[in-house]
């Protein structure tokens, strides 16, 4: 439960000069800008690291084990290249309940929900990490002009996911040409381990990507 883990009261509760050390002082003046909701073994991140080494990027995860895991794994990755994969992290939270306990208005570039679980039946829709609800948070977080990439296997969940990006007012779907230009679409179905499992069955996947936009 909820009680296992820490819960900062507020984004300035959390210091980040812990989780990476070598880029972040104490005064915490250098800010996350992207987080992966629910990064499972963190694949997604460590494929980031070195495409934006500049950037500090967050997981996620529910999970205990799945969190210590990934912990490892960067601590092994930095340990094995000295300077890299500095600028990811992980913490373990329920980011259904405490988005805004972790981030400042406006603070996020990137967010990513790639292979959420699907929550099948109707009365389970609650527990979607994209919901209406839920996107009145993501919106609060994401800079104007950050982005929110979703992906899954599951055509029922890409159709919810797009249409609950598309009827929200704050967003606004990436054209065609800004999504082949974007390094980081490709990454979405081949960087984590849950892509890998589906495209080794050549499954297919469904993905939206939105834009958060001023409103007035
Ligand atoms: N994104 C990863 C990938 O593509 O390989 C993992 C996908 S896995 C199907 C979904 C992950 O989301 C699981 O690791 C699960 O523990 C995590 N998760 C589910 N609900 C969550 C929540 N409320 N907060 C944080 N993580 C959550």
């Amino acid at each position: 439960s909820d009680s296992h883990f820490p819960i900062p009261i507020s984004p300035a509760e959390v210091d980040y000069s812990l989780h990476y050390p070598e880029m972040v002082k104490a005064d915490g003046s250098k800010k996350i800008q992207f987080a992966d909701v629910g990064c499972g073994f963190g694949g997604l991140l460590i494929s980031l690291a070195s495409l934006f080494p500049d950037t500090l990027m967050v997981g996620m995860e529910l999970r205990d084990k799945v969190t210590e895991y990934v912990k490892e794994r960067i601590l092994g990755l930095r340990t094995t290249n000295p300077g890299q994969y500095q600028n990811i992290s992980v913490v373990r939270t329920n980011s259904m309940k405490y988005i805004p306990n972790y981030f400042r208005k406006g603070q996020l570039q990137k967010m990513f929900f790639l292979f959420p679980d699907p929550h099948f039946k109707e009365k389970n829709h609650r527990r979607r990490v994209i919901s209406p609800f839920l996107l009145d948070e993501y919106a609060y977080v994401l800079a104007v002009g950050g982005i929110i990439y979703t992906i899954t296997d599951v055509e029922e969940l890409g159709e919810w996911m797009k249409s609950c990006l598309e009827e929200h007012p704050m967003f606004e779907a990436l054209t065609t040409e800004e999504l082949e230009a974007d390094q980081v679409v490709k990454l979405l179905s081949c960087a984590t381990e849950e892509g890998q499992k589906v495209a080794r069955n050549d499954g297919q996947t469904f993905r939206a990507v939105y834009r958060r936009i001023a409103t007035c």
